[in-house]
């Protein structure tokens, strides 16, 4: 058999339905490009979902990788400790908000996500506090395929399987322009009500449910309001951190930062699954207390493990270096002027956004925008036989491409997408 049919006959893979599409075989990938075993070298705009910062392979991440590998490749972290994590937290500490104080590791988005949840719950709990037993978070945000952030997501088709076995949860409208001082005007009456304990959100930008970005004022308002109450508010940056949205963080568009902060994705420069989650003063202080029911009884059996910290180390290094700077600087005024362009200009979009290196343009579409929208495998396959890699949420077509893309690359790939924009309307 070939290593394909191989593939077919063994492998069940993510998001992915029986007998769709064969995946593409990948040898090796170096910088933007993944080579495939038949000789195409395929442009990486998502960043492989969104993890990639620096290109693949790359280099120092790599010798990082393989030294803490020869070195300490793991150790149980419960009553044991390493170099590369208290490095990690410094360099965290150090780019993070300022009231944030103390890093919990996991491995991967949606547990960083549970940790945030399970420490706001515990909260509560570890000062008897027994009525802040509401948890907000906002309609289409995407936060995990685990069952505590399924609950906390948008309750689609993705999860109507499981749906009756989600904790609940009260949604606020997403905070749109023309829609923000009644989505404020609604979570003050939830929040008024004295029952809320905590409030999660993607800061800024909504991932996976469609790359819809929104304003710091609303959601500085809207924790403005959590924060009178007391409520505990959890940034998910899993997609929005190390500098996608132009700044390290989102938060760091904020008057007010969070008391819970998860992160993953780019934390390793997209080398090696990592999740942390970091936390503030408030927070830590309740935990400080030795008797038993009061500890967070959480953790995995990977937490920590060196070789991921060693890679973030080195991920963080090349994020904070001028050079990559540079490149986010310029990625995001391209796409600037992409957006800005097609805004002013065009109505073969419904809309053009754009924050920082992430570009998103909703494509006027005969069918609803969603998912499920057919554009989505139309668009993926002619992007893919011209050697770019974009996997669009339905009718939504965007850019995360990793910094390190030359601007050549860049304007290829949006002058690719102005082709299709033009081709398409005339159809
Ligand atoms: C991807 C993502 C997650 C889940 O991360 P995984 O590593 O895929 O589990 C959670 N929150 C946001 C905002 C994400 O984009």
């Amino acid at each position: 058999m070939t290593l394909q049919e191989r593939d077919k006959q063994y492998l069940w893979h993510p998001f992915t339905a029986f007998g769709e599409d064969d995946p593409l075989l990948i040898t090796s990938a170096e910088g933007v490009y993944l080579h495939t075993h038949d000789g195409r070298k395929i442009v990486d705009a998502i960043s492989s979902w969104w993890v990639n910062l620096h290109g693949h392979s790359h280099p120092t991440i790599a010798k990082a990788i393989a030294e803490q590998a020869h070195k300490l490749e793991h150790v149980m972290f419960a009553g044991f400790t390493h170099e590369p994590a208290i490095e990690l937290a410094e360099n965290l500490l150090s780019i993070l908000p300022k009231n944030q104080s103390k890093i919990f590791l996991s491995d991967n988005g949606s547990t960083a996500v549970e940790v945030a949840l399970k420490m706001a719950i515990q909260f509560w709990y570890n000062q008897n506090i027994t009525n802040k037993k509401k948890v907000i978070a906002i309609e289409g945000s995407y936060h995990g395929d685990t069952f505590g952030s399924m609950s906390v997501g948008a309750r689609d088709v993705f999860i109507t399987p499981f749906n009756p076995y989600l904790f609940s949860v009260e949604f606020i409208e997403f905070p749109s322009q023309e829609k923000e001082n009644q989505v404020i005007e609604q979570f003050k009456k939830l929040v008024c009500k004295g029952d809320v304990g905590v409030f999660i959100f993607e800061p800024l930008v909504q991932g996976a449910s469609g790359m819809r970005i929104y304003r710091p004022e609303v959601l500085d308002e809207l924790m403005a309001i959590a924060r009178d109450q007391g409520v505990v508010c959890i940034a998910d940056e899993v997609f929005t951190g190390f500098g996608r949205t132009g700044k390290n963080f989102a938060s760091d568009y904020l008057k007010i930062s969070p008391d819970l902060i998860a992160m993953s994705k780019g934390l390793t420069g997209g080398a090696l699954p990592l999740g942390a989650t970091s936390c503030s003063r408030r927070i830590e202080e309740v935990f400080r207390d030795s008797s038993a029911n009061k500890t967070f009884y959480h953790g995995h059996s990977y937490t920590g493990n060196p070789m991921s910290c060693a890679a973030a180390n080195a991920s963080i290094k090349i994020l904070l270096s001028a050079e990559c700077q540079n490149s986010i600087n310029r990625i995001s005024h391209s796409f600037n002027d992409f957006a800005l362009r097609y805004r002013q200009t065009d109505n073969r979009l419904k809309s053009a956004q754009r924050l920082g290196c992430i570009l998103s343009l909703e494509l006027e579409s005969s069918s609803a925008t969603s998912y499920q929208n057919p554009l989505r495998k139309e668009i993926y396959r002619r992007f893919l036989s011209r050697d770019i890699l974009l996997r669009p949420l339905g009718n939504i077509l965007y850019v995360t491409p990793p910094y390190v893309t030359p601007s050549s690359v860049v304007e290829n790939i949006l002058y690719e997408i102005e082709s299709f924009i033009h081709n398409s309307s005339r159809r």
